[in-house]
């Protein structure tokens, strides 16, 4: 492997393997390598049993890049076999549904989303005959919505960055390299064999999407240079979610199941219909690791270390499973029988604080741009993000998204 390339990426959750792939099209002689601690690391919050895909935003913005992103989807060969259609229920009284319509209908987009009153759901969908609604005045459908398989998604977009000339490198990185001008000059890695640290150069730029991980990783890389640190920005935040299994004989109660957001005062969660055997949950309660960070001398957010706090396992406090399984019944309630929760799962994210991505040059780095922050709404947008990273490295992208991102 080569120590001096043309572009380092690092992280290969959505921004970083999309960044890669998009990378690769762009530039087919530039050399680009994707490193990541696995491909792809099961403790990423891109890797998952599945996630949700939906262009039913209350933003304008993230509502027309939904659409994009869901023509391709529908449409593109490298996205198609991992997505499910079954569309998306929303009882919520944010305004999701409601603001999506607004959207679509300024866009001129037909998505075949409803408004629906309360017991024409539940007649429309028996699934959730006995879901908690209270508070609710109304139901949202849109049957463009569904879910994607997450892990398989994220596989084929590497592979395919791969294919194109991404070198893919399993490495861990311990710090950026920072030349004396305060400018990356790439990356310090421990590679899988172990023990000896080594530095790639990135000629034109270092990219880094490595999510939760990015306050981390900065203060590691210069603890006393405050302009460097995220400082609030980009925090690592994780919500609970879980895995359910059932007998085989209550399959057939999920026929035409669509994936359910449940968005009241009472219940903020999403359903997710079953996928070999496991129904998924999230629950959208987030929280926070602070963790005292020697050399910066302050407390940080941080994933847990342990794998078994970021994967799916029991290793998750009582607490938050109590509020996994209050989503799993204000859901289901009793219409499923033996409903049974397998596992948990604390997924970490870097959250902004206004829940946009930061896609963007270091303010204060030369040659380093950060993309990130999914802030819990990333994933669906796989098949386009990196894209959008690449338009902002070479000063392409339009205004109100540079400006949205910054
Ligand atoms: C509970 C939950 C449910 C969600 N559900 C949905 C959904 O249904 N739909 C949706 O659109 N979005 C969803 N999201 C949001 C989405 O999962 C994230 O926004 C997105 O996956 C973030 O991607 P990322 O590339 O920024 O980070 P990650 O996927 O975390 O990737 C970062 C990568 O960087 C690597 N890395 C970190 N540090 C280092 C290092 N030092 N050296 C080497 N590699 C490193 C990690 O191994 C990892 O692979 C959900 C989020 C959560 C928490």
């Amino acid at each position: 492997m080569a120590n001096s390339v043309d572009f380092v990426v690092v992280g290969a959750g959505v921004f970083g393997a999309s960044t890669a792939y998009h990378l690769a099209r762009r530039f087919p002689v530039k050399r680009v390598i994707l490193v990541d601690r696995k491909r792809p690391n099961p403790c990423a919050a891109s890797s998952d049993y599945n996630k949700i895909i939906r262009a039913d935003y209350k933003d304008k913005l993230y509502t027309e890049l939904g659409l994009e992103a869901l023509q391709l989807w529908k449409k593109d060969e490298l996205f198609k076999p991992y997505f499910h259609q079954c569309g998306l229920l929303c009882v919520e009284e944010i305004g999701v549904g409601r603001g999506a319509l607004e959207h679509f209908a300024a866009l001129g987009h037909d998505s075949g989303a409803v408004l629906m009153a309360l017991d024409e759901a539940r007649n429309r969908f028996p699934h959730f005959q006995d879901a908690d609604w209270t508070g609710a005045c109304e139901a949202y459908f849109n049957p463009e919505s569904g879910w994607a398989e997450a892990d398989g998604a994220l596989r084929s977009v590497i592979d395919a960055a791969v294919e194109a000339g991404v070198e893919f490198l399993e490495a861990n990185v311990t710090s950026l390299a920072i030349n004396d001008d305060f400018s990356c000059k790439g990356i310090n890695i421990i590679d899988k064999e172990g023990a000896i640290e080594r530095t790639i150069l990135a000629v034109d730029q270092t990219i880094l999407c490595v999510g939760a991980y990015t306050a981390k990783l900065l203060a590691d890389t210069s603890p006393d240079w405050a302009e460097l640190q995220v400082n609030g920005r980009m925090i690592a935040a994780a919500a609970v979610q879980c895995a359910a299994s059932y007998p085989q004989e209550e399959e057939h109660k999920f026929s035409g199941a669509p994936c359910h957001f449940l968005g009241m005062w009472h219940t903020h969660g999403e359903s997710i219909p079953p996928y070999n055997g496991h129904l998924k949950f999230n629950c959208e309660v987030s929280f926070t690791n602070l963790v005292h960070h020697e050399g910066l001398n302050e407390s940080i957010s941080v994933p847990p270390s342990a794998e078994t706090q970021n994967t799916f396992s029991q290793d998750v406090p009582e607490g938050l499973k109590q509020e996994a399984q209050n989503v799993v019944k204000k859901v289901f309630g009793k219409y499923i029988a033996r409903l049974q929760i397998e596992s948990y799962r604390m997924c970490w994210d870097a959250v902004s604080p206004n829940q946009d991505w930061i896609i963007d040059h270091h303010p204060n780095c030369n040659k380093l741009l950060v993309a990130g922050a999914g802030s819990f709404h990333a994933w669906k947008f796989l098949p386009t993000i990196g894209k959008y990273v690449v338009q902002r490295m070479l000063g392409d992208l339009d205004d109100d998204k540079a400006q949205k991102w910054a």
